[in-house]
């Protein structure tokens, strides 16, 4: 069946987002989802901390929705990691020795928001991550992503032709929200069903203009349309953030 979820969302667990699981739960089977991936800053729990994330998830799960605990690990030099499905803290931040904790966990490797690195990865790290986020709406903004991040990615997939494209929301408060999912293939709404399903590229890329399969492929007229829109975006998205920045 068709499972339709959200990756890289923040509660107030963490202190970072401002809704509950219980409201981020509430919100997203609102918008017709039926899963999500929570990513709390590791750096900002404790033990008793990944304990609430693993009881409340269960507790907001049952067989209509799905609350997938993970945690986002802070890694030098400067990257962000979220691993999907991982609840067990790590004290180091070596990026590779983070991946290797992430893995050990059965959780998944993905690297968030690349644009904030400028898309600079050493290929040492690109062939033991699994996924990377293509969109992320927090950081590239709504209704599509960049265009250069399809061809960035082409790139990283030249080095890691395993290395799987996702959508993220990087979701911290409501206002922030914008409908891209992805769409799992899953045979049930197990954790470990849907993680399968996204580790072995069995899901899509969807928002309303925008659809991708987890190799970052489009079809030709909505490449065409990523170009077009690309340009006045940036300068829309360019104009809104000087505006925050003048009465904000
Ligand atoms: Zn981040
Ligand atoms: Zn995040």
């Amino acid at each position: 069946m068709r499972i339709k979820g959200a990756l890289h969302v923040h509660s107030s667990l963490s202190g970072d987002g401002t809704m509950t699981i219980a409201e981020l739960r509430r919100w997203y089977r609102g918008h017709g989802y039926q899963f999500i991936a929570l990513t709390e800053h590791a750096e900002d729990l404790d033990e008793a901390g990944v304990e609430r994330l693993e009881t409340q998830s269960q507790a907001n799960s049952d067989e209509g929705f799905r609350v997938i605990p993970g945690l986002e690990f802070s890694a030098d030099p400067g990257l962000h990691l979220l691993g999907l499905g991982v609840t067990r803290l790590f004290p180091q931040t070596n990026l590779l020795a983070v991946i290797g904790h992430i893995h050990a966990e059965e959780g998944l490797a993905v690297l968030a928001h690349p644009r904030r690195i400028g898309w600079k990865c050493a290929a040492e790290i690109l062939r033991e991550i699994d996924a990377v986020e293509i969109w992320n709406v927090g950081y590239d903004g709504k209704f599509l992503p960049p265009a250069a991040a399809l061809g960035r990615f082409a790139g990283w997939r030249r080095v890691n032709p395993r290395l799987l494209g996702v959508a993220g929301h990087d979701l911290h408060r409501r206002e922030s929200f914008y409908d891209a999912a992805v769409e799992v293939d899953a045979a049930t709404l197990s954790r470990e069903a849907i993680l399968a399903s996204l580790r072995q590229g069995r899901y899509e890329i969807r928002s309303l203009f925008f659809r991708a399969d987890p190799a970052g492929r489009v079809s030709p007229g909505r490449a065409a349309l990523l170009r077009m829109m690309s340009e006045p975006l940036r300068q829309a998205r360019r104009a809104r953030a000087a505006a925050w920045g003048w009465f904000g």
